[in-house]
């Protein structure tokens, strides 16, 4: 496997397998791997990848003043490891000062998709998603690259960006990998205590009942009414909702019935840990 942590290295060597026919697909992660993260190397490993590039990067720009970014947790030896072990065939470790030289003044904006949900509470968060990842596929030529359906409008996003830039490669989008409680799995899952864990299984247990309930009525059931219930059960359980939101898993315009083709999403903190998941219903 291996190693890049100079982005011109990368891109050299991704140009050379690009050049001899071989198939690139590329995982772009924060690092602290799990299984999640894992689960997107399997993928594009059934996807017929000959390079699988995992990048492992706290990209500073896409945290807002005041959010994780210093706590965020690293680990590069046991990163370093997960990767081996599932089958990566090149890791890329950069710096923030290597992505972003002196006076770095060019960003990707998405002006669409990444307006609501995460993106209104977290301003110009998708903006240093796209610019990063906009980055990564200038580097890795990646034929495809592997998102998680966790960072369900962060896929949508990058699909977009993909589409509007002409950039010449495939989004693939894998299913959220829970721990057997149902939690999410979850980097920042590491931020939390015995109790909070427990807390926060009200968020999976919340969104499968209602997935549950909207696939047995006709036509789906109410939003308004339907997502006020799933807030209500997320505060009594003492987790502190940020949004409680149904949109079209297309568009993420607002819909009014969870239904056929919705997606039902919750951002809420746990404690100070902020937790985000979703069903497609
Ligand atoms: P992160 O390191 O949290 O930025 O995530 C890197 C990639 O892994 C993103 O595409 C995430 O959506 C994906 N990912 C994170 N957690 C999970 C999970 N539990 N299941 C599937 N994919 C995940």
């Amino acid at each position: 496997m291996r190693i890049f942590r100079e982005p011109a290295r990368l891109q050299k060597w991704a140009r050379r397998q690009k050049l001899a026919g071989r198939k690139i697909a590329l995982v772009p992660t924060m690092g602290y791997l799990h299984e999640g993260h894992l689960s997107l190397i399997e993928t594009a490993r059934a996807k017929g990848a000959d390079e699988i590039v995992v990048s492992v990067f706290v990209n500073p720009v896409q945290f807002c003043p005041g959010e994780d970014y210093e706590k965020y947790p690293r680990d590069e030896k046991a990163d370093l490891a997960k990767c081996r072990a599932a089958g990566a065939t090149a890791v890329f470790f950069p710096t923030p000062a290597n992505m972003y030289l002196d006076r770095h003044s060019v960003y990707v904006e998405e002006d669409d998709l990444s307006k609501g949900l995460c993106g209104a509470r977290r301003p110009g968060h998708f903006r240093g998603v796209c610019t990063v990842v906009a980055k990564l596929f200038n580097l890795a030529h990646p034929d495809f690259a592997v998102f998680g359906q966790k960072d369900y409008q962060q896929a949508q996003v990058i699909r977009r960006m993909v589409r509007d830039l002409n950039f010449d490669l495939q989004i693939v989008v894998a299913p959220i990998v829970r721990e057997p409680s149902g939690l999410a799995r979850s980097s920042r899952n590491t931020y939390l205590s015995e109790s909070e864990r427990e807390k926060a299984l009200a968020i999976s247990r919340g969104l499968f009942a209602l997935k549950g309930e909207a696939a047995k009525a006709p036509g789906g059931l109410p939003a308004r009414s339907s997502l006020a219930r799933l807030a209500k059960s997320l505060s009594r359980a003492g987790l502190e909702v940020d949004y409680v939101e149904c949109v079209d898993a297309e568009t993420l315009e607002p819909s009014s019935r969870v239904c056929k083709g919705s997606c039902v999403l919750v951002a809420a903190y746990d404690g100070r840990t902020r937790l985000i998941d979703n069903v497609l219903v």
